[in-house]
């Protein structure tokens, strides 16, 4: 499905066999293209949706699931509980609430007023691309399993990117829906930000990759984001490394206090937009996080701005 952001797409997955109706995994986001490209998808296959499963509280995964519930009466959605929770306080946050909670936190991690006020006439931005939320009717946890296409799908999930993503794996075909957790190309976004519930998001990130140390070197991995791929244990290789880069970057660099914003340049040699800052910032700020909770820096706050220093 299309996306109007430099991310120009995230991937649906349709699951099903001669007679079950389908398992529709995430939606995209709420536009009027994604709802257009999703009725064709579906009076093409002729088939009804019998299920919506979302992966995690993004706008691009949850954005139509309210929508598909609005088309067809009673279809069920699973979620795991921190997904929805998570969902729900940003959707039901007000512009100002959303706006002024983001602002206060950006500033006092040293991003200029100019800034500052680009973000916050964007008001809840959340809520522009997400069409409501879903009834949830089943909530699933790691160690859950679910039917889908006449195969058993397992469910591991991974904080990090999002609280509790689901990821689905099954064993009979090998193929595990990785969701935003593992991606081919581009690395899932770890963010650090206001909403301040998940303390350690790298940390959680890292160690979710334990989860899958024992699915199958060959698994087809079908991602969010990008082609499906051979390799996960690579891939999750790769990731490590990626970020142990950074951190050694950032360990190397805050021998005197600096802001989280001066250290950008440092982790993103490019221009960045509103929306590539607010990553970029979250991004730098759970990488400042993890030294931090390792011991290696800490923060100090002067004139309500933190700054960052090696221990
Ligand atoms: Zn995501």
């Amino acid at each position: 499905m299309p996306l109007p952001f430099a991310l120009d797409h995230v991937n649906v997955w349709l699951i099903g066999n001669a007679t079950d109706d389908l398992m529709i995994v995430d939606t995209g986001i709420d536009s009027a293209a994604t709802c257009d490209l999703w009725q064709q998808l579906l009076s093409a296959t002729g088939r009804t949706p019998g299920h919506l499963l979302i992966t995690h509280y993004h706008p691009d995964h949850i954005g139509l699931a309210s929508w598909f519930q609005s088309q067809h009466a009673q279809l069920p959605v699973t979620m795991s509980q921190l997904e929805f929770d998570q969902a729900k306080a940003a959707f039901e946050a007000t512009d100002e609430e959303f706006a002024g909670a983001q602002a206060a936190w950006y500033r006092e991690h040293g991003m200029p007023d100019d800034l500052l006020h680009k973000m916050a006439a964007e008001g809840n931005s959340y809520r522009q691309i997400v069409a409501g939320l879903p009834q949830v009717d089943n909530i699933v946890k790691a160690g859950d399993s679910l039917t889908a296409g006449g195969y058993k799908w397992q469910v591991i999930t991974g904080g990090g990117h999002a609280p509790e993503q689901i990821t689905l794996y099954s064993e009979a075909i090998n193929v595990l829906i990785a969701a935003d957790q593992i991606l081919p190309r581009i690395t899932p976004n770890i963010s650090l930000n206001w909403y301040k519930n998940r303390l350690d998001p790298l940390a959680d990130f890292l160690g979710s990759f334990a989860n899958y140390d024992s699915l199958p070197a060959d698994a087809l991995v079908l991602p969010s984001h990008g082609l499906p791929f051979t390799g996960l244990h690579e891939r999750l290789g790769q990731l490590r490394d990626h970020h142990d880069e950074r951190l050694d970057r950032l360990r190397q660099s805050i021998q005197k206090p600096v802001t989280a914003h001066q250290l950008l340049p440092l982790l993103f040699q490019r221009e960045l937009d509103p929306r590539q800052m607010m990553f970029a910032m979250g991004e730098c700020l759970a990488h400042l996080r993890y030294l931090e909770n390792q011991g290696e820096i800490m923060a100090t706050t002067s004139g309500g701005i933190i700054r960052y220093q090696t221990n």
